[in-house]
């Protein structure tokens, strides 16, 4: 179980909830703690069937957040209706920042569908092969 905080899981739902498709945002909590913020990723770039993280923006939220002893524990985007499994470049990129970052022994990789709205969480770690396996998100 993934645990998350109530006006983080509001911020998300208005803001990948009603953009297009595609869209994204980074995922912090303090270690071993739920999930207590979000950064809406606004000059990510999206497509029709891919959404690249502005890893620079990203960097910079990182350590304000790190000052205050929270870490990305993941990354979230929406689907269109193409499904609501990480696709071939979400898990490329999860692997990049888990083999990037050692002490990180694991990812969230959550996505977002739209019609309806509904939030998949997927758990990533990597030790000599990437391993997915599928959470629930209790909102708390
Ligand atoms: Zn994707």
């Amino acid at each position: 179980m993934v645990e998350i905080q109530k006006a983080v899981y509001d911020d998300i739902c208005q803001t990948l909830g009603e953009k297009e498709a595609e869209c994204g945002g980074i995922l912090g909590a303090r270690m071993g703690e739920p999930i207590s913020k979000f950064y809406f990723d606004h000059s990510g770039i999206s497509t029709p069937d891919a959404y690249t993280p502005d890893y620079e923006t990203i960097n910079e939220i990182l350590e304000e957040w790190a000052e205050d002893g929270m870490q990305m524990v993941g990354i979230i985007h929406s689907h269109g209706n193409e499904g609501n499994f990480p696709s071939c470049c979400d898990l490329y990129y999860c692997e990049q920042i888990l083999r990037n970052n050692p002490s990180l022994k694991e990812f969230l990789l959550p996505i977002v569908t739209l019609a309806p709205f509904s939030i998949h969480v997927y758990r990533v770690s990597f030790f000599q092969k990437l391993r997915i396996s599928k959470d629930n998100l209790l909102i708390i």
